[in-house]
């Protein structure tokens, strides 16, 4: 069994919980990512999700930072609730995008006192129908200077992102790594990778990153494919690759959504399993905010 290690947190949740302490004592741990709904119907399907998934007792739910800023309220309100209401340990996004230091600084302030340990920092992508992400006035240029600012101030434990295969805008995956290195001097205690399909992309990533002296927890960024144009427009967009047999798998059941989606379960069950073979920290779900998929490749996993 690769999960239920943990002890209950709803029971006692303790005054510190960081990820980092999580990931030192239960591996392989289990996580899962949703957005902020956009409106009421959303937000109730959304702590459906959570109640569906609890049972298995992820580490840890992240709650990501919509672009350009637009979430935060409710971004620092989910984390709070999930946490409380869910007795699940949650971290929380954060952007550089469209902020200042000051602004930056309140979020922080309000994740203190709402009792979250656990911060993912992130520079943002541009905000929609732009292409270049801008630095704001009085604000940050890169993840690396978020990270140093809430190292310096805060005593959240940091997360950072990283791309196995390598993020869009960099020239090189060395280049990339480079940054993920200043990223981790600078205080970040855990990395959570960008979704990809072949854990071998994971491994071959982890070796590098190992040998430019990154020790930290490297955590898997899984995403179960359950829609074929869905997954085709965000891997363009994210620069991660689909494995030319799986891709032809998908195409040759066309517009079947079941038969797509079992056999996006089946690959990602598969994955799961070479990645915990292969020694990953931890596995981070993309849910979308669903929970069948990602429920369907925890119960296979057992
Ligand atoms: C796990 C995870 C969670 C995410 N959550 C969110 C979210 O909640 N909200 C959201 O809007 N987006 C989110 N994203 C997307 C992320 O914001 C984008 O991928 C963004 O384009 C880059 O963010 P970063 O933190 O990796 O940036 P950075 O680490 O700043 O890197 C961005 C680019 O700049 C380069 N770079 C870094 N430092 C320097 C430097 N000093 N000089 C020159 N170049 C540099 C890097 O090589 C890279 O190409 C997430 C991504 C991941 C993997």
């Amino acid at each position: 069994m690769w999960m239920c290690i943990r002890p209950d947190y709803s029971i006692d949740p303790g005054p510190v919980m960081k990820i980092s302490d999580i990931l030192a004592r239960t591996r392989p741990s289990f996580s899962v990512e949703f957005f902020p709904p956009k409106d009421q119907e959303g937000m109730e399907r959304l702590f459906e999700t959570v109640g569906k998934l609890r049972p298995y007792a992820p580490s840890f739910v992240s709650v990501t930072y919509g672009a350009g800023g637009s979430t935060r309220r409710l971004t620092v309100d989910l984390v709070q609730r999930i946490k409380r209401e869910a007795g699940l340990e949650t971290m929380a996004h954060l952007t550089c995008v469209g902020a200042t230091r000051h602004e930056i600084a309140e979020v922080l302030d309000q994740l203190v006192t709402s009792g979250i340990d656990n911060v993912i920092a992130l520079r943002g992508d541009p905000p929609r129908g732009e292409t270049r992400f801008v630095t704001p006035e009085g604000g940050f240029s890169h993840a690396s200077e978020l990270i140093g600012f809430i190292r310096a101030r805060y005593g959240f434990c940091v997360a950072a992102a990283c791309y196995p295969e390598k993020h869009v805008e960099a020239l090189s995956l060395e280049a990339d790594l480079d940054r993920v290195k200043e990223k981790v001097d600078l205080g970040a205690d855990v990395l959570i990778t960008q979704l990809f399909f072949d854990p071998e992309v994971y491994f071959s990533f982890v070796a590098k990153a190992r040998a430019r002296g990154i020790t930290v927890p490297i955590v898997a960024g899984v995403m179960p494919i359950t829609n074929l144009s869905q997954i085709k427009r965000i891997t363009a967009m994210s620069g991660a690759s689909l494995p030319p047999a799986l891709l032809s798998r998908l195409e040759g059941v066309g517009a079947d959504a079941e038969a797509v989606r079992r056999i996006g379960v089946e690959h990602a069950t598969a994955q799961c399993q070479a990645l915990i073979a292969g020694g990953a920290p931890g596995i981070h779900f993309y849910t979308l905010n669903r929970s069948r998929a990602t429920v369907d490749i925890l119960e296979r996993l057992r």
